[in-house]
This record gives structure tokens, C-alpha cells and sequence, in this order.
């Protein structure tokens, strides 16, 4: 059956070696897909009737998959030549302007002390977050340079060079952070398997990755032409599904946010109850707090916009 072409979107537009394709069952419940779509890479995406994620089938294989993330880190990744600049803005964000980890935080009684892993934390904006909320937190990382850049320029000691499969066994951590990463690897369901298997009772799994619970009502599904390394999607209903194939039970589950492209991230402007709240403030307060929580309460009612990312509280 022809497949349903999708046009580019992203301009990087990676150029698989089609002839080294591996075929591929769902990665999260081993069943065979239907053809969905073909993506502007010429990779097909299939629907799993299974636990209903998408997948891409036939794949790269992990050789070509590696190939093309040594050569992205080569290209993307500066990470210890950025700007004092971009150090500072990491430095000065606040929780209370990010949802998640204000839905994370909500999850506890209290965040003092407790411990987190961020799994893949790039340049490391999570770890200043949970910080400023009282987590101790620790991190592992592929790419030596995101390990260096966090260690010297955000003064976090605890990240190491590991995958979470060579992470110690034992119930050791509180939350557990995934954000950009399950849509990755070609095993998706071991890295999950080994979260659930660290958390301890009562911890919480966060998942942030590109959500595909609308595509039949987009002409051509953005999640589908961008960041074409993605090797799987995931819906709002498989999250369930996976949840309960690990052990945990979803206590969060939302789609948010747009995905990060120049020209993509614009959102019309909103007039939502939060912003008035704060525009009547009265003078009382100094003129920076008010400034400080007008952008916070702008950046939360920016990121509570769009459905690009699917965002999902997972508990032990
Ligand atoms: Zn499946």
C-alpha cells in the first residue's frame, strides 16, 4: 500500500542508509503495526494496535543510529563554549515557572532531601529546578560534555557517564526524570523497566516526549516531520498501558507545550485569569517581584499551550 508522504518540517533531515533497515515489532508490546505514514525521512511510522503508541518499522539499524548521534553531538553540542549568557538564564529559573516539576513537586508532602535522577539531563535545567525545590540530585549522561558543562558550570557533583541499565539496583530514588528521552532508543521498555525497578515506594517516574494521541486530526502531524531520530511516540491511553506493564500506576497525564523550533514556540497573545491576577497586584509589591512573577506566570501559560509534548506522572 502507498504510504502517506509527509512534508519536510525540520531542516535537519537525516539521510538513512535505506538499504540497512532492520524490521521492527512494537517496542513497547512486541505487536505488529499498520502503516500510518511515511515521515519526510522516508521512515515509515506505524500505528501499534496493541498498546497504541506509534513506531517507526522498518528502523535504523543501532549501528546507524549511533553513527548519526555521534555526529549530532559533534555539530549540536558546544555545551562548554555556550555564552556566560545562557549559564545565567539556566541559573535563574525558577520551578514555580515550569509545570512539571510543580506537578512533581505536588506529589510529595515535602521535597527536602528528597533524591532524584535525571536520566539523559543535557545541559542540566532540570537539576537546577529540583535544587531550588530541596531535591539532592543526581544525573547520568552518554555525552561527556554535558557531564563536564553541568560539573563546572552549574556546580553539580553528582553526574556520572552511565546508562540507567548499569545503574546499582535497589529502590533508591524519589523521582526519577526522562524528559526527551523515551522516544529515542530503539528498547525503550528496558529503560522504563529500570526506572520503575530504582524508584522507591511511592516515587514518581516523570515522562516528557513527543505525544501522538491527536495525530488523526492533523493533515500532517508536526511530531511526525521534526526531530526525525524519534524512533517511537507515545499516546495519552499507551501511557496507561505502560504503566501498568511496570509496575506503576499514571497519577499525571496531559498534553502540552509546542516543540522547540525558531518561529514555532510563538503563541497568540492570552489574557488568561492568572495574568490579570498579577497585572492588579497592588504596589505593595516592588516593582522586579512583580516583574519576576509576571514572566513566571507568562512562561507557565505559554507552556500549558499546544500539544506537542505529552507529559506524564508515573507512581510506584
Ligand atoms: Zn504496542
Amino acid at each position: 500500500m502507498e504510504q502517506r508522504q509527509l512534508a519536510p518540517l525540520d531542516a535537519r533531515l537525516p539521510e538513512w542508509n535505506r538499504s540497512s533497515l532492520v524490521e521492527r515489532v512494537c517496542p513497547f508490546c512486541g505487536n505488529a503495526g499498520t502503516p500510518f505514514c511515511r515521515r519526510p525521512d522516508l521512515l515509515d511510522v506505524q500505528r501499534c494496535t496493541g498498546c497504541g503508541v506509534f513506531f517507526i518499522a522498518p528502523a535504523p539499524s543501532p549501528e546507524q543510529l549511533d553513527a548519526f548521534y555521534a555526529q549530532y553531538n559533534e555539530r549540536h553540542r558546544r555545551l562548554n563554549s555556550l555564552s556566560r549568557e545562557v549559564t545565567m538564564h539556566l541559573l535563574a529559573r525558577e520551578p514555580q515557572a515550569d509545570i512539571r516539576m510543580m506537578e512533581i513537586a505536588s506529589c510529595f508532602a515535602s521535597t527536602q532531601g528528597l533524591r532524584a535522577l535525571d536520566v539523559g539531563f543535557g545541559l542540566g535545567a532540570n537539576f537546577v529546578l529540583l535544587r531550588k525545590l530541596g531535591f539532592a540530585v543526581e544525573g547520568i549522561e552518554l555525552d561527556s560534555e554535558a557531564i563536564n558543562y553541568v560539573q563546572q558550570h552549574l556546580g553539580i557533583a553528582s553526574v556520572r557517564q552511565a546508562t540507567i541499565e548499569s545503574v546499582e539496583g535497589g529502590e533508591q530514588y524519589d523521582v526519577i526524570i526522562m524528559h526527551d528521552l523515551v522516544e529515542h532508543p530503539l528498547q525503550p521498555m528496558s529503560l522504563l523497566r529500570h526506572a520503575a525497578a530504582l524508584l522507591k515506594p511511592g516515587g514518581v517516574l516523570s515522562l516528557w516526549t513527543p505525544n501522538a494521541t491527536f495525530v488523526d486530526h492533523e493533515q500532517e502531524p508536526v511530531a511526525f516531520r521534526v526531530d526525525l531520530e524519534h524512533m517511537q511516540y507515545l499516546t495519552l491511553p499507551s501511557c496507561t498501558w505502560i504503566a501498568q506493564r511496570i509496575g506503576l500506576e499514571v497519577v499525571h497525564l496531559e498534553s502540552v507545550g509546542f516543540p522547540n523550533l525558531k518561529g514555532m514556540g510563538q503563541q497568540p497573545g492570552s489574557s488568561s485569569p492568572l495574568k490579570r491576577v498579577v497585572k492588579s497586584l497592588p504596589g505593595v509589591l516592588p516593582v522586579l517581584t512583580r516583574r519576576r512573577l509576571q514572566a513566571e506566570y507568562d512562561a507557565q501559560q505559554s507552556m500549558r499551550q499546544g500539544s506537542y509534548h505529552l507529559f506524564c506522572l508515573m507512581r510506584k
